[in-house]
């Protein structure tokens, strides 16, 4: 039998042949390139299985690699390694996807032999390709389940306060362990799934909610809606009935859609929304900044948060323009009347210039990754604590400052 392959792209031969060690030695088959020049016609090959590419090529760059990669094969999982800022492999994960590579990891140099072995091990389980009876079973079986990160407030009266989570999928696979969202969501929408995984998701969370609310917390839950449900016209009744027998509010639920799929169709979107809205449901507007909307769309559809794409939140430190982008963005929400919450804040420091821009709430790994539903309260006890002496540091540097 021919063994399956993996293509590796790097201008340091010793890496190449290190890497191509460990994939030998985890079953496939390696192709080795030290340059860029005839790799379209590897990209060609029905055994690929995975692209595993250093971005800082001599013949050409990191964009121009990732663009050759999205013009000739999109359905074989891309790994990135990344030698110099962390944050740099995050801006081009972010442009992988934007035009359609699927980026599975990014590992930092530099590489272990165990990181390798655990990321072939991912691409021999071929769950980017799994057919739809793996994912239908797993729906069925409820093996994919939320997990919830916290979303904390910047406004006066709460300052500090977790006010509510986002559910973020998690494939709790009993082989593979735990598989991200990136991994099999763009399967399920593809294969017609993404309904059905979307009600049991949404039950789930209806569920946590409900014993949030019997232990006394007022959190709210976001609930990410896939833009291929955007044209059910059921899906607004769905929830309500979902929602009401498992006795929560639906002002406690806020769905969020992607600026992308909210637009693709506004008129049919905005019918779906108003009703989603009519019947108590908050809309957040997820993603934004990196698709196309016109302010006209965006003043039409019935947003009550606008979520800043981690992409500019990430460089908001170092780089004047994500400066710029981020408070024109939450003056934009501002006076159409939206909260601006901003995502993927990782650091203090991004969190107190989020504070001076008068951004109203953050979510990121600074305040939590997101956590199955059982590890909640130890969270919010160690929140309590850390978020006051984080206030006592904001006010320091504002008396320092002024
Ligand atoms: P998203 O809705 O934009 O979710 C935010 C993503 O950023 C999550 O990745 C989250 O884990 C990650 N993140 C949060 N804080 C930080 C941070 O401080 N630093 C960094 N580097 N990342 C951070 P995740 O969970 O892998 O989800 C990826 C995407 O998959 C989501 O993007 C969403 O578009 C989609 N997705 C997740 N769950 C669902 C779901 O239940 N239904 C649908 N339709 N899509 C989902
Ligand atoms: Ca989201
Ligand atoms: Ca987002």
């Amino acid at each position: 039998m021919q063994r399956s392959e993996i293509l590796i792209i790097d201008d340091d031969p010793s890496i190449c042949r290190f890497v191509a060690r460990v994939c030998r030695d985890s079953g496939f088959e390696a192709i080795e390139r030290t340059d860029c020049a005839d790799i379209e016609t590897v990209l060609q090959s029905s055994r690929l299985k995975l692209i595993v590419t250093d971005l800082q090529m001599p013949d050409c760059d990191g964009i121009e690699l990732m663009r050759l990669l999205a013009g000739v094969r999109t359905d074989v999982p891309v790994a990135i390694f990344s030698g110099f800022d962390p944050r740099a492999p995050n801006t081009a994960e972010a442009f992988g996807r934007s035009i359609g590579l699927q980026i599975v990891e990014t590992l930092q140099k530099p590489l272990s032999v165990a990181a390798l072995k655990r990321l072939f091990r991912g691409a021999g389980d071929q769950v980017v390709l799994a057919p739809e009876e793996e994912l239908q079973r797993a729906i069925r079986n409820h093996e994919v389940r939320l997990h919830f990160q916290p979303k904390v407030s910047f406004r006066a009266e709460d300052f500090g306060r977790v006010v509510g989570f986002e559910g973020l999928a998690r494939w709790h696979h009993p082989v593979q362990g735990v598989i991200s969202p990136d991994r099999f969501i763009p399967l399920a929408e593809s294969s017609g799934l993404i309904g059905e995984l979307t009600d049991d998701l949404i039950q789930y969370g209806l569920e946590q909610v409900a014993e949030w609310q019997r232990n006394g917390e007022t959190w709210s839950l976001a609930i990410n809606i896939s833009p291929h449900i955007l044209e059910d016209r059921g899906l607004a009744d769905r929830i309500a009935q979902l929602a009401a027998r498992a006795g929560v509010e639906p002002s406690r639920i806020t769905l969020e859609i992607t600026e992308s799929g909210a637009m693709a169709d506004p008129t049919r979107t905005m019918e779906i929304l108003t009703r989603l809205r009519l019947k108590g449901f908050k809309l957040s507007i997820d993603d934004f900044g990196t698709g196309f909307s016109s302010l006209v769309q965006l003043y039409n559809l019935p947003f009550s948060e606008l979520k800043i794409d981690k992409s500019f939140v990430m460089d908001i430190d170092d780089r004047e323009e994500a400066q710029v982008i981020v408070r024109t963005l939450i003056d934009l929400a501002h006076n159409l009347s939206l909260q601006a919450c901003a995502e993927g804040v990782e650091t203090m420091a991004e969190w107190s210039q989020l504070l001076d821009y008068g951004c109203d709430r953050i979510q990121g790994y600074f305040a939590g990754r997101p956590m199955p539903a059982e590890d909640i309260p130890a969270w919010a006890e160690e929140w309590e604590t850390r978020s006051k002496s984080i206030t006592d540091m904001d006010r320091q540097r504002a008396a320092a400052d002024g």
